[in-house]
């Protein structure tokens, strides 16, 4: 009995951890080590789900401004651990113990040291203060894209399956809710004085991304893919602008000195070269057609469909989630496309052959899955359709066959439109306009948009002279 009671204490006591903010008791049933062992499965999870960006000068550069903020924090001890993740997305995010992501589409909009210090300080306010392990939707946001992978990913029962790698880019994730991304403010702009930033530079990067934001909607409509929007932006900031500006306000008391270290060349210099909007490797999505430049393919899905570009998988899925189309990649492929196709499906399978764009292909066709086959320098590529119904699938059987029609070898005309864009440097001579700079831009009509967004010039306003800016090629 004894035993049991201190046994029971003991669990009351770990239950009950002092949260290092505020300094009273959350009742959250976790200790440090457990809060890290979490923190460090799920960074597991997210290398696996993205890639971690290319470049180490990049990489060190964001560890030396985290970790600087880091120690100015309220868990100065915690072991911290930045990495720059290479996609596009509009994202920063952090996970319990110390884990925390900023991608290279985020880093590409900002333009100062101290405007990376703001997303990493706000990251780390939702370190310190425990929001991951207070309401666990860190650790959940890291596992959307891996649960979209699962639901999505059947397993193919294939003597080929062992060989079966996936295409992929991706997307994910969420926020806290609207009290914690005001406490991740309020923390960060005190983490920010007191490194010897200005605090308001926070205000400064929920302007530029809110500009980006907004405008990437019209973007991305021109584009053809999904916009690209901050976590909890909208969520947290519209009309709470006035907390918010006190919250900063009040992180002065926190300077270490009067002048701010702003460090907008440093920070140029160490973005020189980075990949804008979509990395080649992963292909790209544009009006539902999907070009790969080093597998050297495309082919366009059914344009009501939604395509997601994962990095585990590239998948289709058709309105109301009727049909989820999914392209597989085995790079040494056995027979011919129709005996491919036979030991995919099995016996009971309509098999056809055909002739695909040149390509030798197959098509099956089986109670509630369907799709094709083409084999292409050597490797095949699956394109498998499941339904939920048998009419479901029925009902978008014309598509799925058109789709594994549409594929081929990729055009130079479509390689053009892979070859992976960077930003470059450059020092404003008098004169010079954004429409100016904007012109034989790669980015064709939106350019002059894009370079107002990258260099917070939007909607008005010119480079001055001898100011550095950002150009894309
Ligand atoms: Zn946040």
């Amino acid at each position: 009995m004894r035993l049991l009671i201190s046994v029971l204490i003991f669990t009351l006591l770990a239950g009950c951890a002092q949260n290092p903010v505020t300094g009273s008791n959350d009742f959250v049933m976790m200790s440090e080590s457990q809060e890290i062992a979490i923190g460090r499965q799920n960074d597991e999870q997210v290398k696996k789900q993205y890639k971690v960006y290319g470049s180490k000068a990049l990489q060190d550069y964001v560890n030396y401004v985290g970790q600087r903020i880091a120690k100015n924090s309220h868990r100065p001890d915690l072991q911290y651990h930045f990495t720059v993740l290479d996609t596009p997305d509009i994202n920063a995010f952090a996970l319990p113990g110390g884990y925390i992501y900023i991608t290279r589409g985020i880093l590409a909009y900002l333009n100062s040291e101290a405007e990376l210090a703001a997303v990493l300080g706000h990251e780390i306010g939702h370190v310190t203060a425990r929001h991951g392990v207070r309401q666990q939707s860190a650790a959940e946001a890291a596992n959307i894209g891996i649960t979209i992978a699962s639901i999505f990913v059947p397993q193919i029962n294939t003597p080929a399956a062992g060989n079966l790698i996936n295409l992929g880019g991706g997307a994910l994730l969420s926020g806290y809710g609207r009290e914690h991304e005001l406490e991740a403010d309020r923390l960060g702009a005190q983490y920010l004085a007191r490194t010897g930033y200005d605090p308001q530079a926070i205000i400064t990067v929920i302007g530029v991304l809110k500009n980006q934001e907004l405008q990437d909607i019209q973007l991305a409509q021109r584009e053809g893919r999904e916009p690209r929007r901050y976590h909890g932006l909208f969520a947290s900031h519209p009309d709470n602008d006035t907390r918010l500006h006190q919250a900063v306000d009040e992180a002065e008391k926190y300077a270490s000195s009067d002048s701010h270290f702003e460090g907008r060349r440093d920070f140029l210099a160490a973005i020189e070269g980075l990949v804008f909007n979509d990395n080649s490797e992963q292909g790209i999505v544009r009006y539902n057609a999907f070009y790969h430049g080093e597998l050297g393919i495309a082919l366009q899905f059914p344009p009501s469909w939604q395509v997601h570009n994962l990095p585990t998988a590239l998948i289709a899925i058709a309105p109301q989630g009727e049909v989820q189309l999914q392209m597989l990649l085995d790079d040494s492929p056995r027979g011919t496309p129709d005996e491919y196709a036979r030991r995919l499906t099995g016996s009971g399978a309509q098999i056809s052959t055909l002739n695909v764009n040149g390509l030798e292909a197959a098509l099956f066709d089986q109670s509630n899955t369907a799709g094709g086959v083409v084999f292409f320098k050597g490797h095949a590529f699956i394109l498998q359709a499941r339904g939920k119904t048998r009419a479901g699938l029925a009902a978008h059987r014309a598509e799925i066959i058109s789709t594994v029609k549409s594929f081929h070898a990729l055009t130079s005309d479509e390689r053009r439109l892979v070859k992976p864009l960077t930003l470059h440097i450059i020092t404003a001579r008098a004169g010079d306009t954004f429409a100016a700079l904007a012109q034989d831009s790669p980015l064709g009509q939106s350019a002059e948009e894009y370079l107002r967004l990258i260099n917070a010039r939007y909607p008005g306003g010119e480079p001055q002279p001898g100011q550095l800016i950002k150009l894309v090629r």
